[in-house]
């Protein structure tokens, strides 16, 4: 069987910045693969390159067995890739459970341009339940907690049933109940088949939740390996160690 996602040689530069540098990456079907690495290391410029934010300047990406290097943001959704952003990116003037019905259609064209079906209201009222926003629902997004917008967040990547999501630090900034909570949430999914890539920086949540372990320097892939063998890899120590 084909990897779910197949990143391969990407090299993207910001002006004379090289943020990634011929990096490759392996994520398996059904696997939860942490991709970690030091402050400027390109973890968020691959996931804009994965996810079609950002063009690579060379190399490809392949996504369940499609070449996606130059697929768009919603044409990737559509096939099945979904993402978080490190600041939770929901529709503040809507409520929650609009939110989630917008990101049935992806985006606001869903609310303003045709009539909401009712497969999505009943998909967003099933999300409700299973993140507990219940009580909530009604609000606008702008009055819910920092950690209830992650959860919301979360949710609405779920209305378009994808097979591979993307999160990016799904625990940073949030108390030690709601990082428990997310982690229930991500091996709940993952065994009901979902396939998962996370920047994570905190390392117990990594190593609880994560195998593979994807380690980037400096743009480049330095290490990929079982979570134990991480920690104690001499250069992964000295990327995050070093000068
Ligand atoms: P990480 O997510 O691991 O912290 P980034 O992908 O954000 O790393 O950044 C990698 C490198 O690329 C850094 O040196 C950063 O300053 C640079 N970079 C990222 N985005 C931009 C941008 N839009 N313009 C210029 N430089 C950027």
């Amino acid at each position: 069987m084909t990897p779910l996602l197949e990143v391969d040689g990407v090299s993207r530069s910001f002006g004379s910045v090289p943020a990634l540098v011929n990096a490759s990456l392996t994520v398996e079907r059904n696997s939860i693969t942490a991709l970690i690495g030091p402050n400027g290391s390109g973890k968020t410029t691959l996931f804009n390159v994965i996810t079609g934010n950002l063009r690579a300047d060379t190399g490809r990406v392949r996504f369940d067995g499609h070449d996606v290097t130059t697929a768009r943001p919603a044409a990737l959704y559509r096939r099945g890739l979904s993402r978080t952003y490190q600041q939770a990116r929901v529709f503040s003037q809507l409520t929650v459970e609009e939110n989630l019905v917008v990101a049935g259609g992806f985006g606001l064209a869903q609310l303003f341009g045709r009539r909401v079906n009712r497969r999505d209201r009943q998909r967003a009222t099933e999300l409700i339940d299973e993140f507990r926003l219940g009580r909530v629902a009604d609000l606008p997004a702008a009055e819910l907690s920092y950690g209830q917008r992650k959860l919301l967040e979360f949710a609405a990547v779920l209305m378009s049933s994808p097979t591979l999501i993307l999160l990016d630090e799904p625990t940073a900034g949030v108390n030690p109940v709601l990082i428990e909570t997310m982690e229930h949430h991500i091996r709940r999914l993952h065994a009901a088949g979902i396939t998962f890539l996370i920047v994570e920086h905190d390392m117990n949540v990594v190593m609880r939740l994560c195998d593979p372990v994807v380690v980037l320097d400096q743009g480049r892939e330095i290490f990929t390996g079982p979570p134990d063998a991480v920690r104690e890899h001499p250069a992964v120590l000295d990327a995050y160690l070093g000068a």
